[in-house]
């Protein structure tokens, strides 16, 4: 019996309908691996009072991987609620979020192939606001070890790709913050002496991945320069509906589709799934090491859109299940 599990949670709104199509996936690709579902979200919140009940946390440790739809977030404050994906991206330790952006089946500019890693833990999503009423604080927090730390998962992955690795900072501006982070950086990658390293600030880089995207092969970013730029750059590559993320650390990874849970669409059969298959691939190819089923997964996606088996997000009449099907049938063909 293998040994690997993965705890499934769907969550709220459409995340119930893309990750079962995922799992179906996945039982086609790897039928050893075993799934245990887990709940969270704003549903859960609202039985139970917790978000990430103390029983999901414990199943996602336990399996060490974890696939995650999507969870709705009340607009107001709402006493005892947190986010759960930020507090299990937390408990995990998944320091490096991993989001690529390049063309699946012919959607989005053919030429762009990049990937963006972004710092996971820390920066101004600590959290630590202070307010008088008049004056508002937040403290921008880097370390040393969280950004050598990303900068080692940059440049292994560099290094396994085109070779390019571009330091996203603004240390011009905040030289002890973003200086720190450059240069942890820097020291990181000297582990990996034929990469080609090279910096960029953050202003000039939002520019370049809107007028030139195709120059970039891996940028790594400490936390908030990374959200940014990595919804940014998405935009290339056929937008939400195909947007995946892996949050990954040294013990565990959680897939995730960089998109919500879409109340405007959920319970209509029409969400993309190809954003959470595309996260699971992820899964497949960094967490448990198995780049042929990544890649063959990979293919059924491009393959599938490719033919025009499109939700319509991507101007098609297909439904999640259609896709599902189709990228199912795909992956068997190809064993
Ligand atoms: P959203 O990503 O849910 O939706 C934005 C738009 O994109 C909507 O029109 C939606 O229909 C469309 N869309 C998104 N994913 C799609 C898919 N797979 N297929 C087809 N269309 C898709 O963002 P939002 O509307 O700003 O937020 C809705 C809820 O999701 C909020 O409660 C928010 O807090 C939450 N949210 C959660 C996460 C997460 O769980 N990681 C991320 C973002 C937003
Ligand atoms: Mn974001």
């Amino acid at each position: 019996m293998s040994p690997l599990s993965l705890c499934v949670i769907a969550g709220d709104g459409i995340g119930r309908e893309v990750v079962p199509a995922a799992c179906r996936v996945l039982a086609r690709l790897r039928p050893d691996i075993g799934m245990i579902e887990a709940e969270a979200g704003w549903d859960t919140f609202q039985r139970v009072g917790q978000a990430l009940p103390d029983a999901t946390l414990a199943t996602a440790r336990a399996c060490g991987a974890v696939l995650f739809g999507a969870v709705s977030s009340p607009s107001h404050r709402v006493d005892g609620y947190r986010s759960p994906i930020v507090a299990l991206r937390r408990a995990l330790d998944t320091h490096a979020n991993l989001r690529p952006v390049r063309p699946l089946g012919g959607i989005g500019r053919p030429d762009v192939d990049l990937l963006i890693v972004r710092e996971n833990t820390e920066d101004l999503y600590i959290g630590e606001e202070r307010s008088d009423g008049d004056t508002a604080e937040a403290i921008k927090r880097i370390t040393r070890h969280a950004s050598e730390r990303v900068g080692r998962v940059a440049a292994r992955l560099a290094a396994g790709r085109g070779g390019r690795l571009t330091i996203v900072h603004k240390a011009n501006i905040l030289p002890l913050t973003d200086g720190l982070f450059r240069d942890s950086v820097r020291a990181a990658a000297s582990g990996w002496p034929a990469l080609t390293l090279d910096e960029c600030l953050v202003d000039t880089a939002a520019l370049r991945l809107v007028q030139h995207p195709e120059h970039f092969d891996v940028l790594v970013a400490p936390n908030l320069y990374g959200d940014i730029l990595s919804d940014l750059a998405a935009a290339h590559a056929g937008g939400l509906g195909l947007a995946a993320s892996l949050n990954l650390g040294e013990q565990c990874a959680i897939a995730e589709p960089v998109h919500g849970s879409a109340p405007d669409i959920a319970g209509r059969g029409i969400a993309n799934p190809a954003a959470t298959f595309a996260s699971l691939a992820l899964l497949l190819r960094h967490h448990w090491r198995d780049a042929d089923s990544a890649s063959r997964l990979d293919a059924a996606i491009d393959h599938v859109l490719a033919q025009g088996i499109r939700t319509p997000d991507l101007g098609g009449d297909a439904s999640c299940e259609q896709v599902t099907r189709a990228v199912c049938d795909a992956v068997l063909a190809s064993r």
